[in-house]
């Protein structure tokens, strides 16, 4: 037994230093992999509740890696936070996205105007060069600032002070929305709110899943229902995540939440689906 348990640890022990070397190696390969255009961004559209029609798409980064294959945003994204190239990336992904949009909705004027929604991480708020370059951005590629959503994790905001709220409150100023993302998941006082930039409130796919269960949890529902009114009284549109069934897409229309997301409606996927989808409204 002794010696199973020496075993046991072994291999503990091994695959934690497989997922070092891992992380080691993914680390160093990130820098170059800007440069050698190995990011790519994937669209997932949002959804009007009300009549089924695309209100925009959030834009979510992968790493195709040439020996690991495609990599998900929670492989990377921490890394690239801890040495700084969310930077760089973040960058990248709101310049690419930004011309994604804006190639739409040339060839969508009738459809009203497109969303596109970027996660902007804490370290990026952090930069000062972030409101100059999000101006850059947009006059560079013709997109109004209306159509750009920001979207920040309500964690990235707790305990945020005037200095860091003051880029977030330009940007605004100019017309982007600012989205308080994983809503409901930090502890942030309901209260705290109105003193945040922010339009949009992203409820966290938590309370989606409780949603789930056939009849729904009736708690949850309250909770939901209660968030809802609390964020439409401060002008707040609700947007939920982690859509995956009808049953709920249904129930989530009738507590009044505004726009939603998930696999119910797509998975992200390639620019492609999206100008597919906004075609199909268009009909
Ligand atoms: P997030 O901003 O909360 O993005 C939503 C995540 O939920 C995405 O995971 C999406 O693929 C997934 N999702 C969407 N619909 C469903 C559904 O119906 N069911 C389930 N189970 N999941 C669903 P993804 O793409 O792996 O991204 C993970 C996180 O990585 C994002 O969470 C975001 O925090 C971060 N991220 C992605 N792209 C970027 C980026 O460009 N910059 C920064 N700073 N963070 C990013
Ligand atoms: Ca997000
Ligand atoms: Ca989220
Ligand atoms: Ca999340």
């Amino acid at each position: 037994a002794k010696a199973a348990g020496g075993n046991r640890f072994a291999l503990a022990d091994a695959a934690a230093d497989a997922r070092a070397i891992t992380r080691h190696g993914l680390t160093t390969a990130l820098p170059t992999a800007l440069d050698r255009g190995e990011f790519f961004i994937e669209y997932q559209p949002l959804v009007h509740l009300g009549d089924g029609t695309v209100h925009g798409a959030e834009a979510l980064v992968r790493w195709c890696h040439p020996q690991h294959g495609v990599l998900g945003p929670d492989r990377f994204i921490p890394l690239a936070e801890h040495t700084g190239l969310i930077v760089p990336l973040g960058r990248w992904v709101l310049e690419e996205s930004v011309r994604q949009a804006n190639f739409w909705q040339e060839r969508h004027t009738d459809g009203g105007p497109l969303r596109i929604n970027v996660n902007l991480s804490p370290t990026q708020l952090h930069h000062p060069g972030l409101v100059a370059e999000t101006v850059d951005v947009l006059e560079r590629s013709g997109l109004e600032p209306g159509a750009l959503c920001l979207e920040v994790t309500e964690s990235a905001l707790i305990g945020a002070d005037d200095d860091l709220l003051k880029p977030l409150r330009q940007l605004a100023e100019m017309g982007v929305d600012i989205a308080l993302d994983d809503f409901g998941t930090g502890y942030s006082n309901l209260a705290n709110l109105r003193r945040l930039p922010v339009s949009v409130l992203k409820l966290d796919r938590s309370f989606t899943q409780g949603m789930q269960q056939h009849p729904a949890d009736p708690v949850d529902l309250k909770i939901v229902e209660g968030i809802v009114a609390l964020a439409h009284s401060l002008d707040l549109a609700v947007t939920v995540e982690g859509v995956e069934t009808g049953a709920q897409a249904e129930q989530l229309r009738r507590i009044g939440c505004d726009t939603a997301q998930g696999w119910y409606y797509a998975r992200p996927g390639a620019p492609d689906r999206i100008h597919s989808l906004l075609l199909a409204d268009a009909v």
